[in-house]
């Protein structure tokens, strides 16, 4: 007998992620050198956290397994995993000898690599750059004219389409791959086989160190949570189109009931979605990409981890606590720059900072379940001039920063929404993935079906998705309309 589910309208739910929306293209040129307009420095930074962070020390796989799981058959064949907070410690060949699971690190670390990280994608979103970690051979679609998947008139073609070609007619935002370069390569740098097999590379103009502890003997004490065993996070695929990609639908074509059906390589006509003669093939540059994924901050709450058993796809992992000392931040690190001009200057301020003390980054693991929000702030800018006195290089202070970065940075739609959705003060309250809440207890559930797999196929009804990811500033929306945001599906009484 076929489930019948239907919205629950008293549980609207904001997908963990969005998307920075892309601009009419990606702006690229060669680098020029230049001299009079040339800053070589550092900015000094602190990290405050604001929800539990984990970045894993992955050294060792098995340092969060207890003796007893160790043991255990299931834990050897399905190669169960507990990571340790990142610290330099090398814990491969370690065992340890004391009760229960292990003390955590003494001098815990942030990888300078995982905030260089989080800096060039919000630079690479707000300034208009390529998306460089993109996977561009990712094939979304590939039909042969053996496939009989698909109706029959999408029979004869023969042909892929990647995350690149879509990227490339879209405003080319395929990664950077020749001696044009866009914004954000200019200053990270980038290193790519061109389609010729020539391989171009720019060395990157920033260094970000390791963020350490202000205060090691003060700081290291009462850092961490206990250890928590994350759920498997079910996340959807590019694969999933209602939620990846633009309705290739114009404004005449709008239907009457649900949102149309698509897939990468065609779509349903409007209004029609049963006669096989309304497919209509999608061209090279259909369906448009959202654009840029990027997470909502939202609280996390570690209780509902704490009974949680470990199995193959779920980790166990130690979160450093988001208390910290009073509200002061607990780490600092370096941002390098060299000869970088006056333009790339204030934007690598506006990618730590936002420009808005209210913005926050996310790093680290489990950002869909809230870990990893932290606040970035720029204590200092030095910068290096010369003495006129004595004709030396060195170091100095900027004493007005306020002044020295008084000009706006832009105002594209991009940068708006990067803005929107960093927002930690301003974050919506109800981030979770999709889901379905089963009826009657004892309703059986299929196994290796997630809730968010469950939600996706019921949102597919008769033929069309009922729902489609709303727009980032949308979706921000508490009172947002009910045609547009999103429901946990229920079953339905009768
Ligand atoms: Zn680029």
């Amino acid at each position: 007998m076929a489930e019948k589910f239907a919205e629950n309208y008293k549980k609207r739910f904001v997908n963990p992620y969005n998307f920075i929306p892309l601009m009419e293209a990606c702006s690229r040129s060669a680098p020029t050198a230049e001299f009079e307009d040339c800053y070589t420095g550092y900015f000094d930074c602190t990290i405050k956290l604001l929800t539990p962070l984990f970045i894993p020390n992955t050294s060792s796989s098995s340092r969060l397994l207890s003796e007893e799981e160790k043991r255990n058959e299931k834990c050897k064949g399905e190669k169960w995993k507990g990571y340790d907070f990142y610290s330099y410690d090398d814990w491969s060949s370690e065992e340890w000898e004391g009760k229960g699971l292990p003390l955590p690190p003494q001098n815990p670390a942030i990888p300078g690599s995982e905030i260089r990280g989080a800096l060039r994608n919000v630079f690479e979103a707000a300034f208009n750059g390529c998306m460089s970690s993109v996977s561009v051979d990712r094939v979304l679609s590939e039909r042969t004219n053996k496939s009989k998947k698909h109706p029959a008139c999408l029979g004869r073609e023969v042909f892929t389409k990647t995350i690149g070609d879509l990227l490339k007619e879209n405003g080319g935002y395929d990664p950077c791959a020749d001696e044009k370069l866009c914004p954000a390569c200019q200053v990270f740098g980038m290193v790519r086989k061109s389609g010729k097999g020539k391989t171009y590379a720019r060395g990157s103009k920033i260094r970000v160190t390791d963020a350490v502890l202000i205060d090691p003997a003060r700081d290291g004490q009462g850092l961490f949570e206990e250890p928590v065993v994350l759920p498997e996070l079910g996340e959807p695929k590019p694969g999933t189109v209602e939620f990846y990609t633009e309705p290739p639908y114009g404004q005449s074509e709008k239907w009457k009931k649900g949102q149309g059906f698509w897939t990468y390589d065609y779509k349903y006509k409007a209004q029609n979605n049963k006669n096989p003669n309304n497919i209509r093939i999608l061209s090279a540059r259909e369906p448009k990409l959202r654009g840029r994924k990027y997470y909502w901050h939202s609280q996390v709450d570690l209780e509902q981890y704490r009974g949680n058993q470990l199995s193959a796809m779920k980790q166990r992992i130690r979160p450093m606590s988001a208390r910290g000392r009073d509200e002061e931040p607990l780490f600092h690190f370096r941002v390098y720059f060299e000869r970088l001009n006056r333009t790339q200057l204030n934007h690598l301020k506006w990618a730590i900072d936002f420009g808005n003390p209210a913005c926050a980054h996310k790093i680290g693991r489990a950002k869909p379940l809230g870990f990893g929000s932290v606040r970035m702030n720029i204590d200092n800018l030095y910068l290096r001039e010369i003495d006129k006195d004595t004709g030396i290089w060195e170091m100095k202070r900027e004493t007005n920063m306020e002044n020295f970065f008084s000009h706006p940075v832009g105002t594209s739609e991009a940068l708006r929404i990067v803005q929107k959705m960093a927002n930690w003060e301003e974050r919506p309250r109800n981030v979770q993935y999709p889901s379905v809440e089963r009826g009657a207890p004892g309703t059986p559930s299929k196994i290796n079906e997630t809730a968010s797999h469950q939600w996706f196929k019921n949102n597919k009804k008769g033929g069309y998705f009922m729902k489609v990811l709303p727009k980032a500033d949308e979706d921000a929306r508490k009172n947002l309309e009910s045609e547009k945001a999103l429901y946990t599906y229920t079953k339905n009484k009768n």
